[in-house]
């Protein structure tokens, strides 16, 4: 089956987000100059990036500009430069480029034709150029973009001339320009020449993975994906959903860990059936006023600790946050404040929301944090159904937005627009007016997970048949070491829980 490239790219783009630039792109960001950049890609050829880098520092430091290399012997180029691969080479070509570039007027030329003139520079390297220096439309290709666009059978050519010519007839243009960078930064970092990462590669499913023989890990059967299933639910009230069949529904879930919010309830009100439910262990941070607030766990994976609020009296009498540490992630449980008619809560809602990210944050220095639950707020435009009728409403004022928007800023990825780009995609729906059957409602619950973790995201979708709530759970499928342990053996006495 062919694959769908929008998608694909799409989501090598979240992959690779915060991973290493190619170090051509970085130097066309940092300095803008055509001549930085022809002189770092003729570098960079065979070369690490690592290596290119420090030793177009090292040349640059002497020899910012044309007049200035011009003016340096070759010896003292390939001194400079050592140990790029076939510095020798190299260094002679660049000793011979400011003689070159005359008759381009001692500028870099634009086109390819032109380009593959200058000494040291090919097809690959001119496309580089063209791309990085001059934004202009070409298609670099790289021997990672060569190889990983014959993995995925987009083109089935056998050298990278070919693959170019075959992207330049089949790939949208829109693509032409960051396919390599992105190809570069995936194919170091997941899809490798040797051993690719498929274990946590998100386009596993799909990839028709054409002459490859992914990594192996000791001891672990690498045709078996690790994945936890999460659901995080605001119920509305557990008393109320237990009336109508919670615990079935649960079972029917099939998740590893359910994330609930709104629960409504007291410790002392919760019952066996509640607490004990076959299967899954229960742990409940509840408000200290009656029939308000209040988020639980179930899980069937033994946390390594668990975490109650956010060690501040003024949000935790809310019975607001709940934390489960795994082995290698954090996920936690929110049911942010509501601003209230009249935006009387907001203040406290923005204080709330700015402890919370900064605990995310401080998490986030240990291992990959998971944050589900009812955010109380639709990030843009396409997340609710009228929004230009709520822009003062609670939920979608600016400030809200603005919160969200440092939110993605800071690296938190939202999960289910990895996947979904559709609109009328709603989590929640007023009771009044016949409003759920109509789908007028706003994508308020999500999941959303560190932005070095968004490659172990394998799904993230709504389940708006599921009844029961003004809400309707949102579920995660995310490649886990946690689920690993337990099934390899380790002690559930081994685990520790505390709580803050
Ligand atoms: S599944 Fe494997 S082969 Fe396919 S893109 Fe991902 S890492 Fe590469």
């Amino acid at each position: 089956m062919a694959i769908d490239i929008d998608r694909f790219l799409a989501t090598v783009a979240a992959v690779v987000n915060g991973k290493q630039v190619p170090v051509v792109d970085l130097i066309a960001v940092q300095t803008e100059d055509p001549f930085k950049v022809l002189v770092a890609t003729i570098l960079s050829a065979r070369t690490k990036d690592e290596t290119t880098a420090a030793a177009s520092a090292r040349l640059f430091e002497v020899a910012p500009d044309l007049e200035s290399l011009a003016r340096l012997p070759e010896t003292e180029i390939a001194r400079l430069i050592y140990p790029v691969g076939f510095s020798k080479t190299k260094a002679k070509h660049l000793a011979m480029l400011p003689e070159a570039l005359r008759s381009f007027g001692g500028k870099v030329p634009e086109t390819i034709e032109e380009l593959i003139t200058l000494p040291g520079v090919g097809r690959k390297t001119a496309n580089l150029v063209r791309t990085v220096a001059f934004r202009k439309p070409a298609i670099c290709v790289d021997t990672h973009v060569h190889r990983i666009m014959n993995i995925w059978e987009y083109v089935r050519t056998d050298t990278p001339l070919k693959t170019e010519m075959a992207l330049r007839a089949k790939l949208p243009e829109k693509h032409w320009l960051s396919v390599n960078s992105l190809l570069v930064a995936f194919g170091q970092s997941i899809c490798r020449p040797v051993g690719p990462k498929c274990d946590i590669c998100p386009l596993l499913p799909e990839c028709p993975q054409k002459g490859v023989r992914p990594r192996k890990i000791p001891g672990v059967k690498m045709t078996k994906e690790h994945v936890m299933k999460c659901i995080s639910w605001n119920v509305n009230g557990i008393r109320a959903v237990a009336k109508k069949g919670f615990a079935d529904q649960l079972r029917t879930f099939d998740a590893d860990v359910v994330a609930l919010q709104e629960t409504k309830i007291q410790e002392d009100q919760l019952t066996d059936e509640l607490k004990n439910i076959p299967g899954y262990t229960s742990y409940w941070h509840c408000a200290e006023r009656k029939g308000y607030s209040g988020v639980a766990f179930y899980t069937r994976i033994p946390p390594v600790a668990v975490r109650y609020g956010l060690g501040d009296p003024e949000f935790d009498c809310e019975g607001r946050v709940l934390t489960l540490e795994f082995a290698d992630c954090y996920l936690i449980n929110i049911y942010f404040p509501n601003s209230a008619e009249k935006l009387v809560r907001l203040a406290h809602k923005l204080r709330f929301n700015d402890r919370l990210l900064g605990y995310a944050r401080e998490l986030e220095l240990k291992k990959p944090v998971i944050l589900c639950g009812d955010f109380n707020v639709a990030h843009k435009e396409i997340d609710l159904k009228n929004p230009k009728t709520n822009v003062k409403n609670a939920g979608f004022t600016p400030e809200e937005r603005a919160w969200m928007d440092s939110f993605v800023a800071a690296g938190f990825v939202d999960t289910f627009r990895l996947f979904c780009e559709d609109p009328d995609q709603y989590t929640w729906w007023s009771y009044r007016f016949n409003a759920r059957a109509k789908n007028v409602g706003w994508r308020i619950d999500y999941f959303c997970v560190s932005g070095s973790a968004a490659d172990r995201v394998r799904s993230a979708t709504i389940l708006c048949e599921v009844m029961g709530s003004d809400h309707c759970p949102v579920a995660l499928e995310f490649v886990s070491e946690g689920v690993k342990s337990e099934k390899s053996g380790v002690r559930s006495e081994e685990f520790l829980v505390d709580s803050i």
